[in-house]
């Protein structure tokens, strides 16, 4: 293979070229993936998140200002969206994709007879609400450019129970609702809104409930072998890259008539009987 065809063969065709998008929760984990492959891609990205260091180096990264900037955003609290929003806009001049990403898992506790209800606040605080805030504000922007692409991020929980917590669960289960509930308003404005469904992907968010100084390389490896082994899917591990990809496609118009859908990125594990395992 000549020169040429060899950096053509390892140089995508962007696929979202003169878009801008607002990924929340940009500043580690699958957001950050997401970020990195969107500016691949061609985009022009605001990372919003609460993690003002880790944003800051992931826009440096990135060769700073002119294509990706940052921005401290809570999305608990909407005028901090509604702000992520304008300025976005105002900085690269319109916003075609909004990626809500940002999330928690919830402290671990599988008795609902000892579940605070300000933790279950939080949760649903953080999961759902910040993406209601997300998809409003997107909307104000979207609608009156008659296009655009919002996606979210859900979870294997959106469709099984007892995958992570009541408040977890019930809060992926709502991002699911809103998604098809705002896909059949903003239809009628050419505008798509799709969620995606990860199965477990070995980030922050695996150890956030453990004690910081628990939080080592040994646990997440204990972590890797368990969801492994735990996967319908063998021989491939779940990364970051996997999720950003399909988050990618949902944004991109290759998906134009996709809408209102939940896009499952689980190797088939929310489509089997786990209990039955005759396959196994
Ligand atoms: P992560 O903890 O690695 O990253 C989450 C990001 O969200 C962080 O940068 C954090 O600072 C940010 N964030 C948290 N609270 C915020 C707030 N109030 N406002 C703005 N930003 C905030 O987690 P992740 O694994 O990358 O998860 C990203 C999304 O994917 C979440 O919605 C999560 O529920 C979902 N998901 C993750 C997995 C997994 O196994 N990692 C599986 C299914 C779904």
């Amino acid at each position: 293979m000549s020169t040429t065809s060899t950096v053509l063969a390892s140089t995508p065709t962007p696929r979202l070229l003169g878009k801008v998008a607002l990924v929340t929760g940009g500043a580690s984990g699958i957001g950050e993936s997401i970020v990195r492959l969107f500016h691949i891609h061609g985009a022009k990205v605001c990372i919003a998140d609460v993690q003002d260091n880790l944003g800051k180096q992931v826009c440096e990264s990135l060769g700073g200002q002119a294509n990706v900037v940052f921005l401290h955003c809570d999305v608990t609290i909407e005028d901090d969206v509604s702000r992520a929003v304008d300025f976005t806009a105002e900085k690269f001049g319109t916003l075609d994709i909004i990626v809500n990403n940002a999330g928690i898992s919830g402290s671990p506790c599988p008795d609902i007879r000892s579940t605070e209800l300000s933790e279950f606040d939080k949760v649903l605080s953080i999961n759902l609400k910040g993406v209601f805030h997300g998809m409003k504000h997107a909307a104000r922007i979207m609608i009156p450019e008659k296009k655009g692409s919002i996606v979210s991020l859900s979870s294997v929980a959106s469709a099984l129970g007892g995958i992570g917590i009541h408040a977890y669960t019930a809060s992926k289960h709502g991002v699911v609702g809103l998604t098809k509930s705002v896909a059949a308003e903003l239809g009628k404005h050419g505008i798509r809104v799709n969620c995606v469904s990860p199965y477990a992907v070995a980030t922050g968010l695996a150890l956030a409930h453990l004690p910081e100084d628990e939080r080592t390389d040994d646990a997440l490896a204990s972590f890797r072998d368990f969801t492994r082994r735990m996967a319908n899917l063998q021989g491939v591990e779940l990364t970051a890259h996997d999720v950003a990809n399909a988050v990618l496609f949902l944004a991109s118009d290759e998906a134009r008539y996709i809408s209102g859908d939940n896009l499952m990125v689980d190797g088939g594990f929310t489509s089997v009987n786990h209990s039955l395992q005759v396959f196994r």
